[in-house]
């Protein structure tokens, strides 16, 4: 079949790979019709994170059609179209009976293959889901399918930061960033009741999306931004932050638009190795912090029903559509921003 593999930092091709097979009885195989580039696609491809061996295929946010299944496979069979999280739980350890299927002790991320051991992605022709029957979430009949995808990924994990930070009716919230989870997480914030939403970014085509999803669309540095938040706060600042980028810097924003006693709550992936703020800061700011992996199989029952019944329209998000076959240049059009890409989807099997 063919797939999305890994040779080296900044360098992925569309190549000839074996067809996976059931490897347990309770594995199931889906023929993938849409798969997306993720903003966690770019740690490995970038190399901010290392490890993972050439000839891994890429890739965790997908859906399709399962066509074969093991033996121990009870809930799903040839036929049906389902969506994945992009990790594996076996909906029975202490973390999954807990809501914290990301940290599932059996849980493997797809597209993630390291000295010989992990899970391939599915930016494939096909994919291998071990715990078929606590990982796959079917999709039902008439929902747009890329809206659906992102229920995997994005969408849950824009409304687990939001409820990570609490926000309740009436709060005025900054979202900094306003990639994919970023603007999930202005929607999720305005759907828990949020009285105003202050999506920050740098690049205008992320500023129109947030917009277009009912945000304040503010650039980061904009030196009347601050005026701005304590306008709307009788000086006070943000009652939750969620920060959807991952780095120092969107974190030291994060702290100085906190008011005292605020929330912020991370969703990005964070690879420094120290906080953006010190000890004494939080104490002198009564400040939580709250960040971590999205639960995304446990959120999936929340926001799938959201897809289904249509309340946001999702598929702006996607700024363009390519074959699997260019997902090379997919993948830099991503990387660098370029020709406004936001998010990249993949049309692989009558997708
Ligand atoms: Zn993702
Ligand atoms: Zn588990």
């Amino acid at each position: 079949m063919r797939a999305v593999t890994f040779r080296s930092v900044r360098d992925v091709v569309v190549d000839q790979v074996a067809d996976p097979v059931l490897a347990t009885p309770f594995d199931a195989i889906v023929q993938v019709e849409l798969a997306a580039i993720c903003g966690s696609d770019l740690h490995p491809y970038l190399g901010r994170e290392v490890g993972l061996d050439a000839g891994t295929v890429l890739g965790h946010e997908f859906l399709g059609v399962v066509v074969a299944t093991g033996s121990g496979v009870a809930k799903f069979r040839a036929g049906d179209r389902v969506v994945a999280p992009f990790s594996t739980s076996c909906g029975a350890c202490w973390f999954c009976a807990h809501g914290l299927t990301a940290r599932c002790t059996a849980g493997q991320l797809f597209g993630w293959v390291q000295q010989g051991r992990g899970l391939h992605g599915g930016q494939a022709e096909r994919v291998r889901v071990p715990l078929a029957d606590t990982t796959l979430v079917a999709v039902p009949r008439g929902v747009p399918a890329e809206e659906a995808l992102l229920a995997g990924d994005v969408l849950s994990t824009g409304f687990f930061c939001a409820q990570l930070g609490e926000v309740r009716p009436g709060a005025v919230v900054v979202v900094v960033g306003a990639g994919p989870v970023g603007i999930c997480a202005a929607i999720a914030a305005g759907h828990a009741g949020a009285k105003s939403v202050f999506s920050l970014d740098l690049l205008p085509e992320r500023l129109a999306l947030a917009r277009r999803y009912g945000a304040l669309a503010w650039r980061a540095d904009d030196p009347e931004l601050r005026s701005a938040l304590l306008d709307a706060t009788q000086g006070r600042g943000a009652d939750v932050v969620l920060e959807c980028v991952g780095s120092a810097a969107a974190t030291r924003i994060a702290f100085e638009l906190a008011r005292p006693g605020a929330t912020i709550a991370a969703a990005g992936v964070h690879c420094e190795p120290q906080f953006a703020f010190s000890p004494g800061e939080a104490y002198d700011k009564n400040l939580t912090y709250r960040a971590g992996r999205c639960p995304a199989r446990a959120m999936m029952e929340s926001t799938l029903p959201l897809v289904v019944q249509q309340r946001y329209q999702l598929g702006a998000l996607f700024s363009h559509r390519l074959p699997l076959d260019e997902a090379r240049r997919g993948y830099e059009l991503f990387e660098r921003r370029l020709d406004g890409c936001t998010k990249v989807l993949l049309e692989v099997c009558g997708g």
